[in-house]
């Protein structure tokens, strides 16, 4: 079958790789109908060094389950599934908790322990039954790629807004105009707030941020952007700050536009941050900082409902679409942002 493979720096290629086979009695084997390039997938991308062998890469991706082991219950061959980006059992302390990251059975695909990675033809998905929800549609219904942002950036997003504790009436700011902080965007207008700040410097995706729901755009950065935001408001910042970057610059934004006593609700994945998160700026304010890595899983079935009924649909975010023989093409598009977020057709 065909699969993307990452060779090197800014070097990922299309080959022939051997097909999954079902290992474990809770495995699933999943037909890929969509799959798609993440933000994240940029890291190694740019990265110098190079993997010690070619490895497989991807984790965001749909499909129809080709086949299941012994003990899978709750999936049938034929079902299109979502795959959240994480596996889970469904049944340790931390997954009946809604935290599926955590996991004491859990994993990424694309690590070596794992044979399959989301960017090919086929994927073996380990603890089937914790992981895939199922979807009550065709594989040709038009809401498939809604569906597919559910596996990562959508979820993303709304995690940041429940930690930030968005809710009704909630004056917002989103940091980042990422397909996450987009969604961010879209998150926080499906949980009541009324007022969505979004900081993007892009006016493209700042026109994506309007329809998703900002009601104001700040599109100068840093300090500037500070005190734009923070003139926006009396002088006393957001009490609802959604950090979608991950980077020092962000989070140095974040903390000069939260409001005293408001919730910082991160889902930027670190990268850079050097300068630790200076508690002293914060400790005489009383600013709540939550959030990290997404479940993902937990969040799937009522962000489904949502895109199945109409209400949700974050699929914009693609602006661009390949087919997998042309994933190098889509890599190089988001690494030089001439596209947010790139949806391959399997
Ligand atoms: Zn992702
Ligand atoms: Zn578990």
């Amino acid at each position: 079958m065909r699969a993307v493979l990452h060779h090197g720096e800014r070097d990922v290629r299309v080959e022939t790789v051997p097909e999954p086979v079902l290992t474990e009695p809770t495995d699933a084997l999943v037909r890929v109908t969509l799959s798609c390039i993440c933000g994240s997938d940029l890291w190694p991308y740019r990265r110098t060094t190079p993997p010690e062998e070619p490895s497989r890469i991807g984790h965001e991706f749909l499909g129809v389950v080709e086949q299941v082991g012994a003990d899978v219950r709750t999936l049938r061959v034929g079902d299109l599934v979502i795959a959240p980006f994480k596996h889970s059992c469904g049944e340790c302390e931390f997954c009946l908790r809604g935290l599926q990251t955590s996991c004491v059975r859990g994993g990424f695909y694309g690590t070596p322990e794992e044979a399959g990675a989301g960017q090919g033809e086929k994927v073996r998905v380990p603890n089937a039954d914790g992981t895939l929800v199922v979807a009550p549609v065709g594989v040709d219904d038009p809401r498939l790629p809604a569906l597919l942002t559910l596996s990562d950036v959508m979820a993303t997003g709304h995690h940041a807004a429940v930690a930030a504790g968005v809710g009704p009436g909630s004056h917002v700011a989103v940091i980042g105009d990422g397909a996450v902080g987009l969604c961010g965007v879209l998150a926080a207008r499906r949980l009541g707030a009324e007022r969505i700040i979004l900081l993007s410097s892009h006016p493209d995706r700042a026109a994506i941020g309007r329809t998703f729901g900002a009601t104001d755009v700040v599109e100068v950065r840093g300090d500037a952007a500070v005190e734009r935001v923070r003139a926006m408001t009396d002088g006393l910042g957001v009490p609802h700050v959604m950090e979608c970057v991950g980077m020092q610059g962000s989070w140095d934004t974040a903390l000069g536009i939260v409001k005293d006593g408001g919730r910082i609700g991160y889902v930027g994945v670190p990268n850079g941050v050097t300068e630790g998160l200076a508690l002293g700026r914060i400790f005489r304010r009383n600013v709540t900082i939550a959030g990290g890595v997404a479940p993902a899983r937990a969040y799937l079935p009522e962000l489904m409902a949502d895109v199945l009924d109409g209400s949700l649909d974050p699929s914009p975010v693609f602006d661009l679409e390949l087919p997998l023989e042309q994933a190098p093409e889509g890599y190089a598009a988001m690494d030089e942002r001439r596209a947010i977020k790139v949806l391959l057709r399997v």
